[in-house]
This record gives structure tokens, sequence and C-alpha cells, in this order.
């Protein structure tokens, strides 16, 4: 039983395949866990480094509270149960199951008893006197399993276990591996690139593609809400239907339109209030997902709204409990091939369709998905990162929403009209603007707030829920950008400094104490150079820079310090700067400084001028290799 905590863990072959990037996970004790991505994507070199099978090149594992990266398989308590088995033939199943156990020395009687416990679980008890290669594929898979828990793991990895067995003993294994994960209740890590083995089994899936965290989440969220149309596209089956368009906003409704077809739809412009103004001027295009269940081709369905579309049948699929329709939404399309006007319906009515019929389809709308063209990320997020909204600075005053807030020194600018990107996280709850709470949805870490400002939509993301009726808000100035006529009159502090940096080691003499008498000794010390100076790094810092880089290429390779403006102070001496100007933002002050060609933030109350030195926090600080960009630290 255990946590396992994944920290900006990366994988580079020797041969520079960068096969997992930055992936960042805490799995808590007793989560079923699953990888889930085509073939490639970095899945099952993820789980062996987690079971110590593959180096990690970059970043940080934990077991329970243990860092195990330098860890042996065999003392990371963890059980590990593979595609082909790899079980000894020449062994009985009951040996096979001991094996592990008699390495350990553990008594005899112990081993029986945990060896028929284990049979007894996996229902494999009249097999313990049989050699594997008298078994079913099932049967195997059961003896690895059970080799497995007998050890008692505090982590059980699996890969892709059931991809050996066919489709009907899947499903029965698929169903007593959950068994089994809730009798142990130890945590279970499980790679598959099947979805719907993913969907059944995961309390948590992770999608991967190309080396990168694609989401993380639920299955149901999956479904409900992928980030991206990679997730949108793997997750279902059928798989969710995607059509090129735009989207045109008139007053309250947005039309959508598809391309290379007559279909066009409207919506109330409240269903979209997430997306950016941009997507909605008639011009960009964007994919319009829709999931085969959302379409119907119900006469009820088809007369009630005016999300009715018109589409030629091509073919259809009889699954018994359901049809899949396929068609064309381009009435002189084929709707055989994948293309931008092709649609699968999944329908359970019983009306006949023949090829060539053109019919009604209604779209549920409220489950519509829209990803941007370039890249796919979805249009209406979760957690949208900003409100759009229209502005206007007069006087030294912002006004938006209706509302009007005064502006600080540091970001006054002339009168103008433009636009204000407010972050969701910019939004505090100390102003003097009163809103009211319409909903409060609790997202993972945060919950986001539906809020009315003067009656118009502000989203707003806070650790607590706050389902109160109204709420003061204000502003974190130094997160907003405003723009006017295409030029950024405001923008935001950049709240990550980045410094040039290398490692390096240092000759020193220190005074040590010998037989009471003090003497002067040589020593190494290694540590960090950042604008020619030498800051000690912590032995543990050391380690991970020397377990990226190995030994020879620690000192050679190009780093870059990354520290927040809150992890920079002003020193006696560090790493020298120059003010440029002093940032009173209201409630924080910061100072703008120049190092050398960089231009450095730094949280700072007091007003200094002229040459200053800056010492960063080495606890918080990250350290970042520039040329594959892994984060080291
Ligand atoms: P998956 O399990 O998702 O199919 P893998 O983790 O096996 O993917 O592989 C991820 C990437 O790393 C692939 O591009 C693969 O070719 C590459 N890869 C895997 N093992 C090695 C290796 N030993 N040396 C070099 N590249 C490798």
């Amino acid at each position: 039983m255990a946590n396992v905590s994944l920290k900006h863990i990366y994988k580079v072959y020797p041969n520079g395949t960068k096969a997992v990037n930055d992936f960042n996970m805490e799995i808590q004790d007793k989560e079923f866990i699953v990888f889930v991505g085509p073939s490639g994507c970095g899945k099952s070199t993820t789980l062996r480094m987690i079971a110590g099978l593959e180096d990690i090149s970059a970043g940080e594992l934990k077991i329970g509270d243990l860092i195990v990266n330098d860890m042996e398989p065999k003392d990371r308590d963890i059980a590990m149960v593979f595609q082909n088995y790899a079980l000894y033939p020449h062994m009985t199943v009951y040996e096979n199951i001991a094996f592990g156990l008699r390495l350990r020395k553990l008594p005899k009687d112990e081993i029986h008893q945990k060896v028929v416990e284990a049979a007894e679980i996996l229902g494999i008890t009249e097999y313990l006197n049989k050699k594997p290669k008298e078994m079913s594929g099932g049967q195997r898979q059961r003896v690895a399993l059970g080799r497995a828990i007998v050890r008692e793991p505090k982590v059980m990895l699996l890969d892709e276990p059931l991809s050996n067995l066919d489709a009907k003993l899947r499903t029965q294994m698929r169903a007593e591996i959950l068994k089994l994960h809730a009798k142990l209740q130890t945590t279970f890590i499980y790679v598959t690139h099947d979805q719907v083995e993913a969907m059944t089994m995961g309390t948590r899936i992770v999608v991967m593609k190309n080396g990168f965290v694609q989401q993380i989440d639920t299955p149901k969220n999956l479904y409900n809400y992928p980030a991206n149309k990679f997730v949108a596209g793997f997750i279902g089956t059928p798989q969710m239907n995607f059509f090129e368009g735009t989207l045109l906003k008139t007053g309250d409704n947005v039309a959508i339109r598809f391309e290379n077809s007559e279909a066009k739809i409207t919506v109330p412009y409240s269903m979209l209030y997430k997306a950016k103004p941009a997507y909605l001027d008639g011009k960009t295009k964007v994919y319009i997902g829709l999931r085969p269940e959302d379409a119907s081709i119900a006469e009820e369905n088809a007369k009630s709204g005016n999300a009715v579309i018109k589409v030629k049948v091509s073919h259809k699929e009889e699954l018994g409990s359901e049809t899949l329709i396929y068609g064309d939404i381009n009435l002189d399309g084929d709707g055989y091939g994948e293309s931008s006007t092709r649609i699968i319906i999944k329908d359970i009515g019983e009306r006949e369709v023949r090829s060539g019929d053109v019919l009604n389809v209604a779209l549920n709308l409220n489950r519509v998905h829209l990803f941007d063209k370039e890249t796919e990320a979805s249009v209406l997020p979760r957690i949208p990162e900003y409100n759009y909204l229209d502005c206007e600075v007069s006087g030294g005053k912002l006004k938006f929403l209706g509302a009007e807030i005064d502006l600080p020194e540091v970001v006054s600018c002339a009168d103008l009209k433009g636009e204000l990107l407010l972050p969701t996280d910019a939004i505090t709850f100390n102003g003097n603007l009163k809103a009211e709470v319409v909903s409060c949805e609790n997202i993972g870490d945060v919950n986001l707030l539906a809020l009315t400002l003067n009656g118009k939509r502000l989203y707003a993301v806070s650790p607590d829920c706050i389902d109160g009726k109204t709420v003061n808000i204000g502003v974190d100035f130094k997160k907003i950008t405003v723009i006017s006529g295409g030029e950024k009159v405001v923008s935001p502090m950049p709240e990550l400094n980045e410094f040039i940096c290398k490692f390096v080691k240092k000759k020193t003499k220190e005074e040590v104490e010998i037989n009471g008498k003090t003497q002067k000794k040589k020593a190494i010390r290694f540590g960090f150079e950042v604008g020619g100076n030498f800051f000690e790094a912590s032995e543990e810092k050391s380690q991970k820079i020397f377990a990226a880089l190995g030994i020879k290429k620690a000192f050679s390779t190009g780093l870059k310090l990354e520290c927040g403006v809150y992890d920079l102070a002003v020193s006696e001496s560090g790493i020298a700067a120059s003010v440029i100007k002093a940032l009173d933002y209201g409630n924080e002050k910061f100072l703008k400084c120049a190092v050398g060609e960089n231009t450095v933030y730094i949280k700072c109350d007091e007003d200094l001028k002229g040459e200053i030195y800056l010492l960063p926090d080495f606890e918080k600080v990250g350290v970042v290799e520039t040329q594959r960009e892994i984060k080291i630290i």
C-alpha cells in the first residue's frame, strides 16, 4: 500500500529518443491507474521506470515516502506482471508462484500458505501441480498474477497483461483483475493501448501521446471533458465525429457553420461563454466534435429544435441493440471514408434507414466539443485561462463589464478602448466589486466560480468553494493584459525569472580540526555559477544533476536556473543587478532589474535604486537543461 509520486520525470534513451517528457502525477494509495495511448507513446517506458527496469533520465520518483530513483527493483516493494507471463516452463504452477518467496528464504510453511491462498483467490488451485504449457493463456496469466500477489507488494505494475488473450477471456480477466484490486487494497498501475480496457478499469486514466501526457482524469471526465482533439478521438467507440467549421456570434446567438456542407445551426452564446472571442468571428476555423450518440434521427427530436442538419446515408452497421448509421453532411459526399463531413450516428430507434436516404438529424449541442484547428486544444476548456472582456481606460480607471476600478500607477496608460485579458486566477476575493455567484464547480484541486458582474459572465478560480450569493472581487493587476489597436498596452509581469547558469566544481581549502589543531585541508565543492557567483549546491541537488547528466557532462552542459519572483531576495552579495524601476501594484511591490542582458523581477517592498545584489532561494529554484529542455530540479 503506497502512494507513488512522479515529479518532472523524463526518459531519454541513449540513441536520443525522448520517450517520456515531464511526467507529473501524484498517485494515491489504492488507486487503479491506467496509462493508455497508441503504441510508442511512452507508457511502458514510464511503467518500467517505476519498476526500476529502466533508468530515469531526470526527475524524482517516490514510492511511499522514499525516493527510489536509484533503488534496485527488488528493493522497491513492487511486483510486475507482463504481457508474456514470463513463467518458468520447467517449473510447476506451485513452484512458479513460490519461486520469489524461496529466493527470499521465507519459511516453507509460510510459502505454502501464501501460494495456496493466492491460488484460491485466482481460482487455480486445481492447476498447482501442472506445468505452464498445459495451461491456457488466461490460466497462465493468473499464475503470473499469483506470483506477483504473494510478494504482497506496495504497488502492482501490469504491462498489457491481457493483450495475448482472446476478446471473451479478456473481458473476464478484466473483471478478475478489478476484483483482485478490491481484495488486495493495493495501488495498481496498468498499461494498455486499449481505451475500452482503460475506461472500464481505471479510477484515473493517463492518456499519453508521443511521450507527452495529454490528460489525467477519471474515465467519465475524459469522456465528457476531453482537453484536446486527440483525447476526444481516442476515448469512445465509435470515435467522436469531427467536422470543420466556423463560429459567428451575432447578438446573443452563435451560428455554427459546417465546412463543405450546407449545415448550419444556431446556439445561444451562453453555451460558448468560455470561448475566446477570436473564435467567434465567423472566420477562424475550428473542429466541431460530436459523439455518435449525441446525434439522433428520431423525428420528435428533429422537430423540436433548430439543431437539425441534413445527412445523406451511405451505409449502416447493425449491432443488435443499436445501429451505426454512416452518412455525410455534404449531400454530394459519400460517407464511406473518414472525412471532415462524414458522420456516424448511433441510433437506437426502430426506423428503417436505407443507403441514399436523406435524413433530418438532431444534434445534442449541449454536448458539442470545439477544438482549435492548429493546437487541437479545446476551445471550451473546463477551466478557462482568461476572461476576454471589452474594456476602456479613462482617467486612470479601468472599466469593464460596467464596473470601474482604479488602475495602479504601474499599469496606467493613456485613455483607450480595447480588450482586457483577465486571467481566471487574477480575480481576487478582497476587492470592492460586488459579483453574484452563479455556480461553483469543483475541478481537481480548484473550484471554478461562474460569476456575474452587472449581469455579465466572469469566471474565477478559488481554492475554496464560495457558494454565497454575492462575493467581493478585485483584480490582481500584475496578471492582466490590455490590448488596444492590436498593441499590448499593458502586459502581465513575468512570474518566473531565468538565469543562465552552469554546474561547477570548486576547489577550496577548508579549516578542519584534527587532534585539537586547526588545519587546512583541500576539498571540492559543487555548485551553480550564475553571473560570476558560486552558489553551493546541496548534496541532493548535486546528485540530481549527476544522475541526469552523468559525471562527465554535468560540468559542460548549459543550464537555466528558474526562480520565481517571490524566491529572489535582495542581499549584501550575490548576482549583480541594476534596478530599472520599482513596480507598485498597490498591495504588492516589485523591482524590475537588469541582470546582464536579462530582465528579472523580484518581490521587494523597499523602493531601491541603482546597483543591488540578488540571492535566489535555492530551496525553491528549478534547474533546466537547455539543450534537451529537461527539468532536472
Ligand atoms: P509504448 O509502451 O507506449 O508502446 P514505449 O514506452 O515502449 O511505448 O516506447 C516509447 C518510445 O521509446 C518509442 O518511440 C520507442 O521506440 C522508444 N524506445 C523504447 N525502448 C527503447 C530503447 N531501449 N531504446 C531506444 N528507444 C526506445
